[in-house]
């Protein structure tokens, strides 16, 4: 088709190749189109006739871009996490971008979390894990994006503290940032066509606006994708059964030194040295099958059973799975060996030596435990 075909809504260069990137076309429509037709992109044609956001993956320069944009604004910005994948999910640099504008941080998927959890306790340990990472929210609050009461309690506190100006809601993609906005939407309007698109200026896509009152609007930044997310490694069908969909329920279980535990064929948790038997607590999707085995044997069980025994991942993915890499650490207090994306390793001890095991480019960290 013609390279230069371009979608009308938000300038995006018309493709069919990629559904999850700017300016998508069913190559059916696309294929059929002539030069002087008004063509809008999938996710731009949703927009107009549904009023629904739907995300888009951008470049990390068109990120850039964007958030200096928000930067010279004067707004109030909505930084969205994923509660279950935080360290996957947080934008490092936010505070930088945000400058003298006040940050809402918004963990989101909080029902995935054990209902026994305290929300206290919970909003304590995101706002503290901010604050390492250098950023100074003005509020933290916890939400589903299916539960209607946490939802308005953000729209509540958005009216409360956007003080008359501009809203910005950022995130990474994956975190819910669509599904919330979409419930927003609902919830605020009942008009039709509420939405509009204008540029951020410099990048490839456009931002949705949504009014708040006569002037002022709450827009949808398009999520960036961060590279150490496991979802890139993974078909559809693995990534489904990887995330979490509802309430974890955690698996407890009691290791001896020198154990292993497989992550289906994922990611693999040895324990190398501690006070003996320990138990460990797995926080993972309920449908992730775990294979325990003794470290002496692990790597010979992963060459022969990744795919078979290990899954995901299934027979048709093994050759774009990059090799595992391993990672050691020493707790030094309760802690949880973070996944990212996958989920966590609980570990009790301090002094126990642990080695975790992702694809090469999928972050592992130690972090203070969470539950
Ligand atoms: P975006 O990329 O940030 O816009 O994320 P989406 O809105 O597309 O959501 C990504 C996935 O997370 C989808 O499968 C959603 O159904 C799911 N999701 C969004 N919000 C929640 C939530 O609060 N809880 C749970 N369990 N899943 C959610």
């Amino acid at each position: 088709h013609d390279p230069e075909m371009i979608c009308i809504g938000c300038g995006a260069t018309l493709q069919s190749d990629d559904e999850t990137k700017a300016g998508f076309l069913p190559a059916s429509l696309l294929k059929n189109a002539n030069a002087n037709e008004d063509l809008y992109c999938k996710r731009c044609f949703r927009l107009r006739h549904y009023n629904e956001v739907q995300d888009v993956e951008l470049t990390d320069d068109d990120f850039l871009n964007m958030l200096h944009e928000i930067s010279d604004k004067q707004a109030l910005i909505i930084n969205i996490v994923d509660i279950f994948d935080f360290n996957g999910s947080f934008i490092s640099g936010i505070q930088r971008f945000a400058g003298k504008n006040p940050v809402i941080l918004v963990g989101n998927k909080i029902d995935l979390l054990p209902k026994s959890l305290k929300e206290g306790k919970m909003r304590q340990w995101v706002t503290e894990r901010a604050h390492e990472a250098g950023l100074h929210p003005k509020e933290v609050l916890l939400t589903s994006a299916m539960d209607t009461e946490s939802v308005e309690a953000l729209m509540k506190k958005i009216e409360i503290e956007r003080k008359g100006q501009d809203v910005y809601v950022v995130g990474t993609t994956n975190v819910g940032k669509s599904t919330l906005i979409n419930q927003i939407i609902k919830l605020a309007t009942d008009t039709e066509d509420v939405i509009t698109t204008s540029y951020f200026p410099g990048t490839t896509l456009g931002k949705i606006e949504i009014p708040l009152d006569d002037e002022r609007v709450l827009v949808d930044t398009p999520g960036i994708i961060q590279s150490s997310q496991i979802a890139h490694y993974l078909t559809p069908k693995e990534l489904k059964q990887v995330t979490p969909r509802k309430e974890i329920k955690p698996k407890v279980y009691q290791l001896n030194q020198e154990q292993t535990l497989f992550l289906g064929g994922l990611a693999r948790f040895d324990y190398l040295k501690g006070a003996g038997k320990q138990s460990f607590v797995c926080y993972l999707s309920n449908e992730l099958n775990i294979h325990r085995t003794k470290l002496e044997k692990a790597d010979q069980l992963y060459a022969t059973q990744k795919g078979e025994l290990l899954t995901p991942p299934y027979k048709d993915n093994l050759e774009s799975l990059p090799e595992l890499k391993r990672f050691e650490f020493t707790v030094k207090e309760p802690s949880d060996l973070v996944f990212s994306g996958l989920g966590w390793i609980s570990i009790e001890s301090a002094g126990t030596v642990v080695a975790g095991w992702a694809p090469k480019g999928v972050d592992i960290v130690l972090r203070k435990s969470l539950i």
